[in-house]
């Protein structure tokens, strides 16, 4: 009689670490899906990448403004340096020859400021392109996520829902095992980690895959206590 009923309540300790799989299970997936909600981070990255982008930006231009203020003065002290030229104001030859000169270092001097203003300014124009795609790829990231995260909620009720079915299909079978069976059970459990219960098939564990010794086979044919398996520990249920 005793046997028997060790052996009905092998079954459902069995079933009940099949319960216990799909609840960690869906634990695992659960979490998972608590991660992605929570997780901004490409949101942040494309934010970055636009400041970036603007940092650059307000940088080039403070750099325009002031290369377009030295070719302004450049070309100030050029108009008035021709001015003492062709005013007749020098009479000088030597003078003459220094304001030549230095009208010849000023026009190269302007040429080399319009270069780099050109630079600056295609350079400029090319991270303008950059920066709006950085602007569109970051609003449509922000866009999307209130739905993406509508969907991962709707996930994230599902697997409470399922995991609180699956607990309570296990609450019922838990008061038919013994205290002493389930808290070994639970034990072995901690220790092993998934299974602590496996099938004997073909005189072997089906937890370890060690093929039982025959007087061990024979405890688990007859005995009315749990037999745990030699090798790993694991409660052994005879199909
Ligand atoms: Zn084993």
């Amino acid at each position: 009689m005793q046997g028997e009923k060790i052996i009905g309540n092998l079954k459902k300790l069995y079933d009940i670490q099949e319960l216990d799989l799909r609840i960690s299970k869906f634990e695992k997936q659960l979490s998972q899906i608590r991660v992605l909600i929570s997780d901004e981070s490409e949101i942040d990255l494309a934010k970055g990448n636009r400041d970036r982008l603007i940092s650059i930006l307000d940088d080039l231009s403070a750099r325009r403004r002031s290369m377009e203020r030295n070719v302004s003065e450049l070309n100030e002290r050029l108009g008035s340096i021709e001015k003492k030229l062709y005013s007749g104001a020098i009479t000088n030859p030597k003078a003459m020859e220094a304001a030549e000169e230095e009208k010849v270092f000023i026009i190269s001097q302007i040429s080399e400021a319009e270069d780099s203003l050109l630079e600056i300014m295609v350079e400029a124009e090319e991270i303008e392109i950059s920066k709006t795609e950085a602007v569109e790829e970051l609003s449509s990231l922000e866009e999307s996520r209130p739905e993406e995260i509508r969907k991962l909620r709707l996930q994230e009720e599902q697997f409470d829902v399922d995991i609180h079915q699956v607990r309570s299909e296990r609450d019922k079978l838990v008061p038919d095992i013994p205290t002493m069976v389930m808290s070994k059970y639970e034990s072995i459990i901690q220790r092993k980690g998934g299974h602590a219960i496996s099938k004997v098939e073909g005189g072997m564990c089906q937890g370890c895959r060690v093929t039982l010794p025959t007087l061990e086979l024979q405890k688990v044919h007859n005995s009315d206590d749990t037999v745990q398996c030699n090798n790993c520990g694991r409660i052994l249920y005879l199909v």
